[in-house]
């Protein structure tokens, strides 16, 4: 016989002590204040001691000399490319994937797990709490792709939106992609029907969220754009691309469409407040007053951008203008550093180098990473800020060491300087990283098995 049990209270987790550093729209901070996480769900924030709790289901965490931020959110990637690091170093954008192209034609889901379970091991340890993956390359034979990126990321504890890419336009049609790295529309479809069916979960404490997302104007057809927005928007999840991202992609647009990218997305109806778009470099005022009227975000990937010389972003503008704009590492082949913070970081130094000592403020470049990322992935009234009420998705900074102790400013310290240890990363209330090191996954593991898969991707 058991005894009956009843109904166990939540663990209550206090993170006290620390800076902390909430993004909620006053922009409160606190010198020296807590954090309460119950469950999965912030329940205090403030400055001081918490407020007092029944001991007994109550874990207390000193954090002094940390600062705690919201987890970081990624609003682009493509977790498979770390498999194809460091190849074409010094290529433009349409060299690297023309290069790369038939490499990733031969992924498959046995290659894509490690690949996938360490690019989001890595960008857990930059503080990331929450990532989308832009997977667009499914070869006949390559299994349940985004079915093995999903495990990964559970297995990892990452909040997860996969969206489920497509090409369609190979280059006997007069795309990029070589015909063998291509779909055929229908099956895209069907595909992306079956995703959004069996994975995707709208509840508010979702961990896992499907998006559809066909790669680039260069590499799908008008007819699959217009499809996959019906689709999507029947479905009620959002729609991604890559647009604007380089000068040769704006000649492709007006040489095959007679017109600019976002002109190009705009007549077929893929502007709107459920659509993002990877990169945004290339635009003009016409073009982002068109984003901002139309709600449409941005995912601003500033080291990929300098690593491919596609340009520089005006994210002051955009920002200016009202747009949605969130950070993005882009996939490791083409920002090898897959850093989040380091991206905010990335981002600060870009828009001054460009636009002066005030185009981006370092709490303005935080905040893409929080709130920003939040807005563009549509969770703005669950994630991105430290608020009763909101999802317990908490980064804590150690900033006591070497690097950055005695520092003036800790919002500086994080955005300008090195990256800090991270002391703890809670998902939904449970700890992915504690002490810089993974909690669910074994890094040395998941090193050798990610290398293991390379040399097979790449025999
Ligand atoms: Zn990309």
């Amino acid at each position: 016989m058991s005894a009956a049990v009843g109904p166990v209270a939540p663990a209550t987790l206090v993170l006290e002590g620390c800076a902390v550093v909430t993004m909620d729209g006053q922009g409160s901070e606190y010198t020296s204040g807590h954090v309460v996480v119950t469950g999965n769900v912030i329940t205090a924030v403030g400055p001081g001691s918490p407020p007092p709790a029944s001991e007994d289901t109550v874990r207390r965490i000193d954090a002094s000399g940390c600062l705690a931020t919201p987890g970081l959110i990624n609003t682009h990637h493509h977790l498979y490319q770390w498999g194809t690091r460091g190849m074409a170093a010094d290529a433009t954008l349409f060299e690297w994937l023309t290069e790369l192209y038939p490499v990733w034609a031969r992924i498959d889901a046995g290659l894509i797990r490690p690949l996938a379970t360490a690019a989001l091991a890595w960008l857990a340890r930059s503080g990331c709490s929450t990532t989308m993956d832009h997977h667009y390359v499914f070869p006949k034979t390559g299994g349940d792709l985004l079915g093995a990126t999903i495990g990964a990321a559970q297995q990892v504890g990452l909040r997860f939106h996969p969206t489920r890419g497509s090409m369609d336009l190979g280059a006997s049609s007069g795309g990029l992609p070589p015909d063998d790295a291509v779909e055929d529309r229908d099956s895209i479809l069907l595909a992306s029907k079956a995703a959004i069916d069996k994975f995707h979960d709208d509840s508010p404490d979702s961990m896992l969220r499907i998006g559809l997302a066909p790669c680039s104007p260069f590499s799908v057809t008008s007819e699959l754009l217009t499809e996959a927005a019906e689709l999507a928007r029947s479905a009620g999840v959002r729609l991604h691309t890559h647009l604007a991202e380089t000068a040769d992609e704006s000649e492709y647009c007006a040489e095959h469409f007679g017109c600019t990218p976002v002109e190009y997305l705009d007549s077929l109806g893929w502007l709107g407040d459920d659509v993002w778009l990877a990169h945004g470099v290339h635009l003009d005022d016409a073009a982002i007053a068109r984003l901002a009227a139309t709600g449409t975000g941005v995912a601003h990937c500033p080291s990929s951008n300098g690593r491919l010389g596609a340009g520089i972003c005006r994210t002051h503008d955009l920002v200016a203008a009202g747009v949605r704009v969130g950070l993005g590492v882009d996939g490791a082949a083409s920002s090898e550093e897959s850093s989040l913070i380091g991206e905010v970081r990335q981002a600060t130094l870009t828009a001054r180098a460009a636009g002066g000592p005030r185009a981006l403020s370092v709490r303005g470049a935080l905040k893409l990473a929080t709130m920003g990322g939040a807005r563009v992935l549509g969770r703005d009234h669950e994630i991105g800020s430290l608020e009763v009420g909101k999802l317990a998705d908490v980064a804590l900074w150690r900033l006591d060491t070497l690097a950055h102790a005695g520092i003036a400013d800790p919002v500086a310290a994080l955005v300008l300087g090195a990256r800090p240890p991270l002391e703890l990363l809670l998902v939904n209330g449970e700890p992915v990283v504690a002490r810089d090191q993974l909690v669910n996954v074994d890094e040395r593991e998941a090193a050798a098995n990610a290398w293991r898969a390379v040399l097979s991707l790449n025999d």
